[in-house]
């Protein structure tokens, strides 16, 4: 006979999967420094994302902040295999909400009440008019125009796409210097980098003695 669950047996499942987006529920918990900026990335309004519901690789419709993952993987930063989670008493509020048993009420919360990064930051932070200019030379929010349309894209589509892409990291490398970010700071202030985001699509950043290009097909 098999029991139903109710309750969290505190597992980890969920946490290897990916940290949380933060919610308006979490603003003090970043605010006072128990969740430091240091653990937060951005995911930028377009970014292609798993879509646990929809099952499937889709655009996110709002910007988010989640909690950044280990090295390159999504496992929540807080993970540990053998203590659990390390901030459970602090631990965000999608994490209180989530009941793998029962996803409606995590399911009603996706992409509601979402913390921005302009949520977060003071209003006179430096940063954020820098962030306004990134998003002005860089956005990704057509991300999902070149998933649908990506065999069909013209030499024009895909220069343009290059010449973003570098725009992007001169860019970086020009604010990192300028306002000393380490690289976890800058996955908050910026999200990552352009040719991160195209890599599940197939398209590679290549270096040359002319400068970075664009590798298209897989
Ligand atoms: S919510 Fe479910 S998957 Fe997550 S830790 Fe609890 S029992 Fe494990
Ligand atoms: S904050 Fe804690 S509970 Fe939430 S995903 Fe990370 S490790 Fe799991």
């Amino acid at each position: 006979m098999t029991t139903e669950q109710t309750t969290c047996k505190q597992c980890g499942t969920c946490c290897k999967q990916g940290g949380p987006a933060l919610h308006s529920q979490d603003l003090d918990l970043i605010r006072s420094g128990r969740i430091p900026v240091s653990s937060l990335i951005t995911i930028r309004k377009g970014e292609l994302v798993h879509n646990p519901l929809a099952k499937r690789i889709q655009p996110v419709s709002v910007e988010l902040v989640k909690l950044v993952g280990k090295k390159r993987q999504w496992e929540c930063c807080f993970y540990d295999d053998t203590q659990g989670c390390t901030v459970y008493k602090d631990r965000p509020y999608a994490c209180r909400v989530l009941k793998c048993w029962d996803i409606g009420e995590i399911s009603a919360l996706m992409e509601k009440d979402t913390l921005s990064r302009f949520d977060i930051l003071d209003k006179d932070d430096p940063l954020i008019t820098l962030i306004r200019e990134h998003e002005r030379i860089c956005p990704c929010d057509d991300l999902g125009y070149l998933q649908s349309h990506l065999s069909h894209l013209s030499g024009e589509q895909k220069n343009e796409l290059e010449r973003r892409v570098q725009s992007d990291l001169k860019f970086r490398a020009r604010v990192t210097v300028d306002f000393q970010l380490k690289v976890s700071e800058e996955l908050f202030y910026f999200g990552r980098p352009l040719f991160q985001l195209l890599q599940p699509l197939g398209v590679n950043l290549t270096e040359s003695s002319s400068g970075f290009r664009l590798i298209w097909g897989k």
